[in-house]
């Protein structure tokens, strides 16, 4: 799967709409502290389904909408739309929008769908909010703090092979 393009309104500190168009390859986010680029990595997870309030540094789910500045009222909805192309050659998109009292919805190439239908798509495509793929800032440091031991099992789980010990000893204690 390859994402092509993110497009960002109301989400944290983006307030204003603001589009990335994602070039094949490695894509590098850079700018100073606190400009955004975790933001950035957070709409794609929200996007994909991500509802855990600690992957998405936040208190609660409306938390992602922008809470204005000083200078800025705040804004009463956050959208996320990703574009991508499926490994089967097919472009998809999804929309998710949250408002303030209302909740959060989805849309799959312009349909309304539910949360299920839109982890189905990611995991069709091999990865998700929870793909190991996704290595947040906080993760990698602790890759490095990581006794070896640990350090090896955080690796197998990006390989995605953890799964295969989980249940080696599932199969084991029977
Ligand atoms: P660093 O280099 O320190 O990791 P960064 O580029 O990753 O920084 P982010 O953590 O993505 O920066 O962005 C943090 C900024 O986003 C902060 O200024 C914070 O106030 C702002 N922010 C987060 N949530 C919201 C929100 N709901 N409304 C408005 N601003 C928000
Ligand atoms: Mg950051």
């Amino acid at each position: 799967m390859l994402f092509r393009q993110l497009r960002l309104s109301g989400f944290k500190s983006f307030v204003e709409p603001s589009t990335l168009r994602i070039e094949p390859g490695l894509t590098g986010v850079v700018g100073p502290n606190g400009c955004g680029k975790s933001n950035l990595l957070e709409a794609i997870r929200w996007v994909m389904g991500e509802n855990s309030p600690k992957s998405m540094r936040s208190g609660g789910m409306e938390d992602v909408i922008f809470a204005g500045t000083d200078r800025r009222p705040p804004r009463d909805f956050a959208e996320v739309v990703l574009q991508a192309t499926g490994d089967d050659g097919e472009d998809f998109d999804v929309v998710r929008r949250i408002e303030r009292g209302a909740g959060s919805a989805y849309r799959l190439n312009g349909k309304d769908v539910r949360a299920k239908d839109v982890a189905l798509t990611f995991a069709d495509a091999a990865t998700g909010a929870h793909s190991p793929a996704l290595v947040s800032q906080g993760k990698i440091a602790q890759v490095i703090a990581a006794k070896p031991t640990e350090r090896r099992m955080m690796l197998e789980e990006a390989a995605g092979i953890a799964g295969l010990h989980v249940r080696r000893r599932d199969a084991e204690s029977k």
